[in-house]
């Protein structure tokens, strides 16, 4: 016994041994200063804020599109970017979407795509009086330009152009050709994007990298490390939309059953609500936790991400405290829309719910249907996979890649001390069709600490759009070999 108490004493104390040497080996992400920003191009703010202006609204419903602003829109880009008009080759696909072409000296090399869209998400009539700037008003106050799409995703059209238009104007050439694709419908549909790549793809074209928006840079957002984080986005999680309908005889509601159709379809919501699938550290979550837990300035937090092996369990837990940190680790499943009723003394026959999920890599939609089937376990709920948007989760971009690794040199010239992280994308963007024509696609914004996309007060500071304008003409010039 005495001989026992004595090995177990052993065992924690070479545990706690490996532990803390683990902690202290953990050395902090590499240092880098960042460079000086390119000027600021003399028209590029009034540019921008003209571009706020025109509220290029995304139509709902494609045959109901604002043609006016969408027209004003492109005569814009024609009066602001003379010389991307006159050296590039525009190709105008499903009437709003653009490619431009910069034809590079070296056609034997696979292009880079630089992307992004140009339609905005509405103004809710209810929070206009929030907003401390007029949403369409492109105003310029407080350093910074307001207004609708200034994150979301003007930024990244604007300030595409403005990199391309400025090193043309240097008489710069690129050796690899450089497609800019701007869809026009990426907050609705998305079918500018896709006629974008069949186009691409009749054309027999494969991209080495498309660059997306995405990730951003982050200066709060993860506990314990000071240092601002670069989100970069290596793959998107898989989309699926599910059915849940309820059909039981209904009646008058003074004599109701025991159980109504309602109340089944509550009773099987709330199941699904109270477990999850499960939590799975993937390569890209891994990489991202090993580049932090080195800066972490909390001890604690540091000996658990970087003794993963024993606290996984605590990490995981951490991590599913937060709504993103949970959506980064598993699959996640919500009720988004219920429909049953007609009268308020009618017990319905039917009752049904819409729930949406958002697929893990390793996950399929099968997996998610059986999973709901376990739990819900009630023959009674019939569950049917509905929606236009399903797909399963994409394949990752390495960390390791080429376009990986120009993200990452370009965001140390921007930005100070940063460390990039690999990063799983949480919503979709227009960039996943493109992975049908390139193992190359990255998702990043480059901003720090964006405010009010999709939300109140949207709006740029103009130090950003100067470090977005920058970052694009690094990967312009740098994406070369
Ligand atoms: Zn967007």
């Amino acid at each position: 016994m005495k001989n026992l108490f004595r090995i177990l004493i052993i065992i924690i104390v070479v545990v706690g041994i490996i532990v803390v040497a683990r902690t202290l080996m953990q050395k902090p992400w590499q240092h880098h200063k960042a460079e000086a920003l390119v000027p600021l191009p003399d028209s590029a703010i009034s540019h921008f804020s003209k571009g706020i202006q025109i509220a290029t609204i995304s139509p709902e419903d494609t045959t109901h599109i604002d043609t006016l602003h969408f027209n004003a829109f492109r005569f814009f880009l024609e009066q602001s970017y003379p010389l991307i008009h006159q050296k590039l080759n525009r190709t105008i696909i499903s009437n709003y979407s653009y490619v431009f072409e910069w034809k590079g000296t070296d056609t034997s090399l696979q292009p880079i795509i630089l992307m992004g869209h140009y339609d905005v998400v509405p103004v809710e009539q209810s929070a206009m009086k929030l907003w401390t700037a007029k949403p369409f008003g492109g105003e310029v106050k407080n350093g910074a330009i307001w207004g609708r799409g200034s994150i979301d995703d003007k930024l990244s059209v604007i300030s595409i152009l403005e990199a391309t238009e400025n090193l043309l104007k240097q008489g710069y050439t690129p050796k690899r050709t450089v497609l800019l694709c701007f869809g026009h419908n990426e907050e609705s549909t998305g079918t500018g994007a896709i006629a974008i790549v069949r186009y691409l793809q009749s054309k027999n074209i494969r991209a080495q990298m498309v660059v997306d928006e995405g990730g951003e840079i982050s200066t709060n957002k993860i506990k314990g490390v000071q240092r601002p984080v670069a989100f970069i986005g290596v793959k998107e999680k898989g989309y699926l939309t599910v059915e849940l309908t309820v059909e039981k005889k209904g009646g008058h509601s003074s004599i109701p059953d025991k159980e109504t159709s309602v109340d089944i379809l509550v009773r099987a919501l709330y199941k699904l609500r109270l477990q999850h699938m499960p939590d799975t550290f993937t390569p890209s979550v891994e990489e991202f936790l090993s580049r932090t837990s080195g800066s972490s300035t909390d001890f604690l937090n540091k000996m658990a991400l970087s003794n993963r092996w024993l606290f996984g369990s605590t990490v995981k837990k951490i991590m599913n405290e937060s709504a993103e940190g949970a959506a980064m680790l598993h699959t996640t499943i919500v009720p988004t829309m219920l429909e049953s009723g007609v009268r308020e003394n009618v017990v319905p026959t039917n009752a049904k719910a819409i729930v949406n999920s958002r697929i893990l890599t390793g996950e399929t939609t099968k997996d998610v249907i059986n999973f709901m089937k376990k739990v819900i376990d009630d023959e009674r709920v019939k569950i049917k996979i509905s929606g236009d948007f399903n797909t399963e989760p994409s394949a990752a971009t390495p960390f390791t890649s080429d376009a990986f690794k120009r993200i990452e040199n370009a965001v140390y010239k921007i930005e100070d001390d940063v460390i990039p992280v690999p990063f799983l994308m949480l919503g979709a963007t227009d960039s996943r069709v493109y992975r049908a024509i390139s193992d190359g696609v990255v998702n990043f914004t480059p901003v720090v600490d964006s405010k009010g996309y999709h939300g109140i007060d949207e709006r740029l500071p103009i130090k950003d759009y100067q470090k977005a304008i920058s970052f694009y003409t690094l990967i312009l010039k740098e994406a070369q070999q």
